[in-house]
């Protein structure tokens, strides 16, 4: 509407590749469905980064004219950070504690830019949008007259686990400890292993519970949640969410270019939707994909910034190999060595790539792939993924089942999730520590890539998932909006109504 267009939201996303995309295809999607212009405001090597993604973006090129990207004062040597350290993959994993603690030094030039922008715009924005680790901007929005929405780019489940189980500590567990998580329902039980190793022996003094406790308790202060899911594809965790929060909770996602959405597997998408140079051009990886028949591939990677073992990536290559199963797997160094550094061969077993390029079982993609492209092609039948929402979300809206290997943050809630309620998942491994043995990759791989029995109703559950997912962006499902879409008209209309009562 022409009140939305003289309107203005400003988004703080934190600095992580994992939230950083999402925060931007929700920029995309608030500027295209309302018309009301969005400026995100990051440091200068995100803005960078940001500005490279929407310039190479070939598919959604049209859309970024009302999104603007501002750089605030941030220089990571000031804060006790290595020179040019400003995103959470660009730091040693021992030190990425500091960078999240980093990320409220953002306030003071947040401040001044929030002066300037209601100088120019002669009024507050619309609101705030800031991600969930920013829970500061809360107050920030309120002095400025404004309200602060707070932006998960996990799911429900996954975020309301997080949550409670932050705000519950500590959790002294024994290896064997299952424990009910409040909020959950009492029959809902989780396990030690699926904590990563930051919280398990967090008690609220140790400088991770130093950061996220107080983030997510002013988080739960602000005005809304928006969420990259789908209302139909999680009713637990939604309603789990809904009573943990107790505030408006709007699903919005998935957050993904629209070409996406239009049909399922078979389409080719050849879109930069990343601003990365992947390791194997899109081209590459379709004709490679072209090559095999449906549903035969397995698609390996764990993320932007997650890796394995030694050992497990030793044992998982031996697997992989002996399953025959075609894949592509994007390959880093394992964990305790440079992620950013060269890859050395004897990672792997002896000949492994050459071997398997020979056989045309399988392709190697150095650090990064062209994932969405990827999981389009009719010939991908699975997925081997540490169960980030990104990779989840992109993998169930094209009908793909998951292998999970959950390695950090609240990846293992989402695969418990995965598990257990959508039931589209098999759990291979969880976290750095455990010992893989190559039979279990075998025996997994067996049962997912099976078109009958279990790994068949995986599939058929997942497409199903695909379907509710592609549905919510449609404009006219059985004469109704699609719930995402209905969502944002709602989120919209809330803020600018609130906006209307106090004029
Ligand atoms: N991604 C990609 N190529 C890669 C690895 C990751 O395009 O080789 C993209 C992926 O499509 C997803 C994001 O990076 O959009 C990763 O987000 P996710 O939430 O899955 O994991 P995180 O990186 O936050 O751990």
């Amino acid at each position: 509407s022409d009140n939305a267009c003289n309107e203005h939201i400003v988004m703080l996303p934190m600095m992580a590749q994992g939230h950083l995309i999402p925060f931007l295809g929700l920029a995309k999607q608030i500027n295209q469905t309302s018309g009301i212009e969005v400026t995100i405001v990051s440091t200068p090597l995100n803005i960078n980064y940001l500005n490279s993604t929407i310039s190479k973006d070939s598919t959604q090129s049209s859309s970024s004219a009302k999104i603007n990207l501002v750089a605030l004062h941030f220089k990571s040597e000031e804060h006790g950070l290595p020179p040019n350290c400003e995103n959470t993959e660009a730091i040693p994993l021992h030190q990425i504690a500091l960078i999240f603690h980093a990320s409220a030094f953002l306030e003071v030039p947040f401040r001044s830019f929030l002066q300037d922008l209601i100088a120019k715009d002669g009024k507050a924005p619309l609101c705030i949008v800031s991600d969930v680790f920013m829970g500061w901007a809360n107050e920030v929005a309120k002095c400025f007259g404004t309200i602060n929405v707070t932006f998960s780019t996990g799911g429900a489940y996954g975020t309301a686990a997080y949550a409670s189980i932050w705000q519950h500590l500590p959790h002294r567990l024994t290896d064997k400890d299952e424990f009910n998580v409040p909020g959950f329902p009492d029959s809902c039980y989780f396990h030690i292993s699926q904590l990563h190793k930051f919280i398990r022996d967090a008690d609220g003094t140790d400088i991770w519970s130093r950061f996220f406790q107080p983030q997510i308790a002013n988080s739960l202060k602000s005005f809304g949640f928006l969420v990259n899911t789908v209302e139909e594809i999680e009713p637990l965790g939604l309603d789990i969410l809904r009573k943990y929060v107790n505030m408006p909770v709007w699903c919005i996602g998935p957050l993904l270019p629209s070409t996406m959405l239009l049909d399922q597997s078979g389409s080719t998408i050849i879109g930069q939707r990343t601003g990365r140079v992947p390791g194997v051009s899109p081209e590459k990886c379709i004709q490679w994909l072209d090559n095999h028949s449906g549903c035969s591939v397995l698609y390996i990677s764990f993320g932007s910034q997650n890796t394995v073992s030694p050992s497990q990536m030793m044992a998982l290559a031996m697997g992989l190999e002996e399953s025959g199963q075609p894949f592509i797997w994007v390959i880093r160094p394992p964990f305790g060595y440079d992620l950013r550094g060269e890859f050395k061969p004897e990672w792997l077993p002896e000949g492994f790539e050459k071997r398997v390029a020979e056989k045309k079982q399988g392709l190697l993609v150095h650090r990064w792939a062209p994932q969405l492209e990827i999981l389009c092609h009719k010939s991908t039948g699975a997925f081997l993924t540490h169960c980030g929402w990104n990779s989840v979300m992109e993998s169930l809206s094209q009908g793909v089942p998951l292998i999970g290997w959950p390695l950090a943050a609240e990846q293992g809630y989402n695969s418990k999730m995965l598990v257990e309620n959508m039931e589209v998942c098999i759990v291979l491994a969880k976290g750095v520590q455990s010992n893989l043995d190559k039979e279990d990759v075998k025996r997994v791989i067996s049962i997912v890539m099976d078109k009958g029995g279990k790994g068949g109703e995986m599939k058929k559950n997942a497409v199903k998932i695909g379907e509710l997912i592609r549905s919510s962006m449609k404009n006219d499902v059985g004469g109704k909006k699609g719930s995402s879409l209905q969502a944002m008209d709602d989120f919209v209309s809330t803020l600018l109504s609130l906006k209307n009562r106090e004029a």
